[in-house]
């Protein structure tokens, strides 16, 4: 298949706004395309050339790809910076560049590229390992370039950064995919839940369409975690379902456990295997009976809970894995049981795969408990547990419908979650840096400063979400106006916008000479009422940060 027949539809699908005609448009290459091919379509339409099962990535950064241009085109670093600034996006960059600077035309020499061509050099780009790799990979990706329309290479690169940003979301995909093949929507979204593979759930509805309704798990790949929303108050639960079941909320790493009888795999939620960075847990999972997937949470705990950072010493690493097994002690706290002894249990309510749970894994060890739940009608049992969570160094509360059940992806009202009222620090923003998308025209990432113990401001932080459109808007002119100095997409400026900072955690840090770093931060609001010298000084995040340690 030509690649030439994607584009043009991705360009079509682009330029309407109906989703309505989105999905036909889809639909209709998606029945052409031949069996073999379309996992391949499916997986490049949304930008991932991989399924969700599969933790394989690209590997190629920002600026090989940026280079690769430049060695295609010849065109000027300054050129190439003012497309990007022009869009946001490297794919709509490299097509004007392409129709600006014509390469000498290689298309009378060269076969134009089909789809299998490019998905195969995309594979090449993402296996490839070890020294010279780097450069063999960009000349794989100029290989491509060299032999694309300006079309196409918008395509490639937007598919490679993953910007497809043609308003086709995943959920669109799945429509289209069901109108092409004739086949309910529900049920297909079913297949890709249990699959997370939605070239090969495709490629099952065009060729075995009655055997979409029969799949089921597989053990040992991993499923998309089911997610949960922020709730603000403990009642919002009771307000959803009249008895609701509450959790601790730990604050570590999600992990899915996968135990095929002896074989025992874990995986990251981005479905990352790291098992071998935690023997002891395998091993301890090892000796419970059953074969099963387990959704749980892993913290670092030594009496308590331990910071977060000090996980991250621990999942992937590959040298002295025993040292630090020793060293950073963890705790893996199970709550959800999605699969038994060869039953899935995506279709069981919570309450019963709580039961079930508790039957399969009958002996908490010093290393894997359940996660303490309670069931109740009552706001006044709820918020002693709440509590009692923040007592004990968790991070707050999860809220779940007891009747729900596990839709892997999704992110719904059946699971909330509840944590303290963050505290907040009032920074001062030193710069200010263009955004991407549909931000790329407007200065919407800030860098923030605290005041360091000599009194000077020392940068903490970097954020971009909190405000709405019009107010970036707003402050974008407001910020030009009171430049100092632009370097690149960043501009240095005068230092009196206070602004209130949001955060998920003050972390220890040599990301910043102060040492500390934040978070997920986000702006709550911007303080005209306060000036640079009414900022948080180094003094109070320490302060912060203590509090945070108080139960570690
Ligand atoms: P957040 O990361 O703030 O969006 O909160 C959701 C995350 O909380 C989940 O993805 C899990 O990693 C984590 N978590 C901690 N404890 C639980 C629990 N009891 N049930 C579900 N998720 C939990």
């Amino acid at each position: 298949m030509l690649l030439k027949e994607l584009t043009e539809v991705y360009e079509k699908v682009r330029a309407r706004s109906s989703k309505l005609e989105k999905i036909t448009l889809v639909s209709e290459l998606l029945r052409k395309t031949p069996s073999e091919t379309l996992p391949l379509v499916c997986y490049m339409l949304r930008g991932k050339i991989f399924p969700d099962y599969s933790a394989q990535e690209l590997r190629l950064g920002w600026s090989s790809i940026w280079d690769a241009i430049r060695a295609v085109t010849h065109v000027s670093e300054e050129d190439l910076r003012i497309a990007y600034n022009k869009f946001g996006d490297l794919g709509s960059a490299v097509e004007l560049i392409f129709e600006q600077n014509p390469k000498i035309s290689v298309s009378l020499v060269t076969e134009p590229l089909t789809v299998e061509e490019c998905y195969n050099a995309l594979l090449k780009i993402a296996t490839l390992r070890g020294k010279e790799s780097l450069r063999r990979k960009k000349t794989i990706l100029m290989g491509l370039l060299n032999t694309s329309s300006p079309d196409e290479a918008k395509f490639i690169v937007k598919t490679i950064t993953g910007e497809m940003r043609y308003g086709f979301k995943q959920g669109l995909l799945e429509e289209a995919i069901a109108e092409a093949f004739s086949v309910d929507v529900a049920v297909l979204r079913k297949a890709y839940m249990v699959r997370s593979d939605i070239g090969e759930v495709a490629r099952i509805a065009k060729e075995q369409p009655e055997t979409l309704k029969e799949l089921s798990i597989v053990l040992g790949r991993p499923l998309r975690p089911m997610l949960a929303e922020t709730a603000d108050t403990l009642e919002e639960g009771f307000k959803r379902f009249d008895k609701a079941l509450f959790e601790y909320k730990y604050d570590g790493a999600r992990l899915s456990i996968h135990k095929n009888d002896d074989v025992v795999s874990i995986f990251t939620r981005e479905a990352e295997e790291v098992s071998t960075s935690l023997p002891e847990i395998v091993e301890d999972i090892q000796k419970i009976p059953h074969s099963f997937i387990v959704d749980c949470e892993i913290i670092p705990f030594e009496h308590s809970p331990k910071a977060f950072q000090e996980l991250i010493k621990r999942l992937r690493r590959k040298h002295r894995v025993e040292e630090f097994a020793r060293k950073i002690p963890v705790k893996l706290y199970v709550f959800d049981l999605i699969y038994l002894d060869g039953t899935a249990l995506i279709d069981t309510p919570l309450l019963k795969r709580r039961e079930l749970l508790a039957t399969a894994i009958q002996q908490p060890t010093e290393r894997i408990e359940i996660a303490k739940c309670i069931l109740t009608k009552s706001s006044a049992e709820a918020r002693i547990m709440f509590q009692e969570a923040l007592d004990l160094g968790f991070e707050g509360l999860m809220i779940k419908n007891p009747r729900s059940l596990y839709t892997p992806g999704k992110r719904g009202i059946e699971w909330l979650k509840l944590k303290p009222e963050a505290e907040t620090l009032d920074l001062v923003v030193i710069a200010v840096e263009y955004g991407h998308g549909k931000r790329a025209n407007l200065l919407s990432d800030y860098t923030f400063a605290t005041r360091d113990r000599d009194g000077n401001l020392a940068p903490i932080a970097k954020a971009f979400g909190g405000l709405k459109d019009a107010e970036i808007e707003e402050m974008t002119e407001y910020f030009k106006g009171i430049a100092r100095e632009q370097r690149g997409r960043t501009f240095i400026v005068e230092q009196k916008v206070v602004v209130e900072l949001k955060f998920d955690e003050i972390q220890k840090s040599s990301l910043y000479a102060v040492g500390y770093a934040l978070r997920f931060p986000r702006i709550k609001r911007i303080r005209w009422d306060l000036s640079v010298d009414e900022i948080d000084s180094i003094e109070t995040v320490e302060k912060i940060y203590g509090r945070q340690k108080r139960s570690s």
